[in-house]
């Protein structure tokens, strides 16, 4: 019954092979006739709801990441005795070090919730704390200049 359903499919359809791309329309097996990969017909959601919780995650890690290393970098100066910016002028780097892990945490710890709300919801939460890490990474760097 599935492979019928599957032949019947690729009978009148374009497919790609997921493995290797190679175009399956007309084939009459269930392997992948270039990489031998098992092909099944299968249902799957429209929307992976994930790629916005993923672009979530990078658009808070990537400038965290360079605040901790900025941040390691002055730890050092300040342990080896040679100038290092006051720490007034390096609170934009601490709070996006703690906005950030406090996003992080939230963001895994409420992924089903998050990838359940509405997809404008979605792209709200992602775009205020895209803004919020950029705005520190800008007013950081307007600092330092
Ligand atoms: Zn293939």
């Amino acid at each position: 019954m599935a492979d019928d359903l599957l032949f019947q499919f690729l009978r009148d359809h374009d497919a790609e092979c997921s493995v290797c791309g190679y175009e399956l329309r007309g084939l009459t097996t269930r392997v992948c006739p270039e990489c031998g990969a098992e092909i099944e017909l299968g249902v799957r959601a429209t929307d992976p709801r994930l790629r916005i919780w993923i672009a979530g995650l990078i658009t808070v890690s990537l400038p965290m990441g360079f605040f901790v290393i900025f941040l390691a970098f002055i730890g050092i100066a300040l342990l080896v005795g040679v100038g290092a910016p006051p720490i007034g002028e390096c609170w934009p780097m601490i709070a996006g070090v703690v906005v950030g892990a406090a996003s992080i945490a939230l963001l895994l710890v409420f992924r089903r919730r998050f990838r359940m709300l509405a997809k404008h919801t979605r792209f709200a939460i992602v775009g205020i704390l895209n803004l919020a890490m950029v705005g520190l990474v800008s007013y950081q760097a307007w600092l330092i200049m």
